[in-house]
């Protein structure tokens, strides 16, 4: 799961409207969470879009709101209840606003009890449910003929999508929600995939990223079993396509052919998002990953070997409950030891209904907040000083930049590591593939000079 990445920005919103659509048919979308919520509430916003809404800049000048939430950590639940708050004057300013809370707030397990403590919601509709949501809106003029794609009414398509290839989770972590929220996995069909990204790309964007909660394990409750590795050919073989990423791996299903398929394909990107999540096998256990560190230090030697430069990132939970100072430092000797190019840290945060909340009641395993948040800095400074060196690597060196768009004044886009990077130059660059010499590096980014258009 990508259970540290966070994105909080309505999706399409933000984009200043200046056609004439009334209030009565202007939605406004605002997505707290993981890159799943992200591409479900850009699917949302085309298929809105398709059914004759327009997007409002604020709440007040909408009549549908629609929250989709993230229930990963306390602090996200709480950024939505805040929100919630806000919407109670909207709704006494104008009664028929409707307001939905999406996402994975929303499970069979607490919509009685949110039912009853958030009058101002006025329908609870599940994660990914985009035709739910999209049936709850009260004036559409049109009807969706087809799957809304998230490029489908976008003017200028971005040059990266996002798309889901399954949904759900067959995993019990023990400190993990999704499960409960999201329910059962459920992959989407080879053929269907396939379709939709030769849609997109045809439409405009350059690079997918196929989503999935354990991504690798697409395809098992398909008929004939495909693998990811089997997509993977399929989707990289669409015309004008030009690169193709995946999202998030498991240790405990990553195999020897998807490393060679990777490896093997041009377009298929040397960036492999691997959450380790702890250092201590004892700490594994605990978390119920399914795998060992020797497990995992076995896959990352794999990797390595058959892509010598390839990126490698991971999510980390710190403060698990159990977790003693000596299983923290066998996590700081793991990062220090394999380098990442970025750790998603995050200090533990007891989820209702999951077995570490339960775990975190006793005394002897909870680990102590002021404790957790020293463990998060230490590691984070480790990190630092890691992806300091790791980036230092590209200096001097031109990586091919896809540019996504403008930021500050300069180009930004990303290399084929991931790495964010920036560039000045006189035309517009979007969506081109620039070879970009780099002339410094931070732990964050890179920044360099256009080394000559293709
Ligand atoms: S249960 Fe485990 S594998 Fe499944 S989404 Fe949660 S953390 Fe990821």
């Amino acid at each position: 799961m990508q259970d540290i990445l966070f994105v909080d920005a309505p999706a399409l919103s933000t984009r200043p409207d200046r056609d004439a659509t009334p209030r009565s048919r202007r939605y406004y979308v605002w997505t707290v969470g993981c890159q799943m919520n992200v591409s479900d509430s850009e699917r949302l916003e085309a298929a809105l879009q398709a059914v004759g809404y327009s997007p409002a800049r604020r709440p007040e000048e909408a009549s549908f709101i629609v929250l989709n939430s993230c229930s990963v950590r306390e602090s996200a639940e709480e950024r939505i209840l805040g929100k919630l708050g806000e919407l109670v004057r909207v709704k006494r300013e104008w009664p028929d606003t409707r307001v939905v809370l999406w996402g994975c707030m929303v499970g069979p397990d607490n919509r009685s009890i949110f039912e009853q403590r958030l009058p101002m919601v006025d329908h609870f509709v599940s994660p990914s449910a985009v035709d739910a949501v999209v049936a709850l809106a009260p004036n559409p003029i049109y009807t969706l003929d087809e799957p809304a794609l998230p490029v489908a009414s976008w003017a200028h398509p971005p040059v990266s999508v996002h798309v889901p290839i399954q949904y759900g989770c067959n995993m019990t972590c023990a400190y993990c929600v999704i499960p409960l929220r999201r329910g059962r996995e459920r992959s989407r069909p080879l053929d269907e995939i396939v379709e939709e990204c030769a849609r997109i790309v045809a439409r405009g964007a350059r690079e997918i990223t196929l989503l999935g909660q354990i991504v690798d394990s697409w395809g098992h409750d398909l008929p004939g079993r495909p693998q990811l590795a089997d997509l993977l050919e399929a989707v990289h073989a669409i015309p004008g396509l030009q690169r193709l990423r995946f999202l998030t791996s498991h240790p405990a299903w990553m195999t020897d052919r998807l490393i060679a398929t990777v490896a093997r394909l041009p377009r298929c990107m040397p960036d492999i998002n691997l959450p380790v999540q702890a250092g201590s096998d004892r700490v594994l256990k605990l978390m119920r990953r399914g795998y060992t560190v020797a497990r995992y230090r076995a896959l990352i030697d794999k990797i390595r070997a058959a892509m010598p430069h390839v990126s490698l990132t991971t999510d980390i939970i710190v403060g698990h409950p159990g977790e003693t100072r000596a299983d923290f430092e066998a996590t700081l000797a793991l990062c220090d030891e394999i380098r990442f190019d970025k750790v998603h840290i995050a200090a533990f945060s007891a989820r209702p209904g999951t077995l570490a909340a339960e775990q975190e009641q006793d005394p002897a395993l909870a680990v102590p907040e002021e404790e957790k948040e020293a463990r998060r800095r230490e590691l984070e400074r480790l990190q630092e000083r890691i992806a300091t060196e790791r980036n230092a690597r590209f200096l001097g060196q031109t990586v091919e930049v896809l540019v996504e768009g403008e930021s500050k004044g300069k180009w930004r886009g990303r290399s084929p590591n991931n790495k964010l990077v920036f560039f000045s130059h006189p035309e517009d660059l979007t969506g081109r593939l620039v070879p970009v010499r780099v002339t410094r590096s931070s732990p964050w980014a890179l920044q360099g000079e256009a080394a000559g258009l293709p």
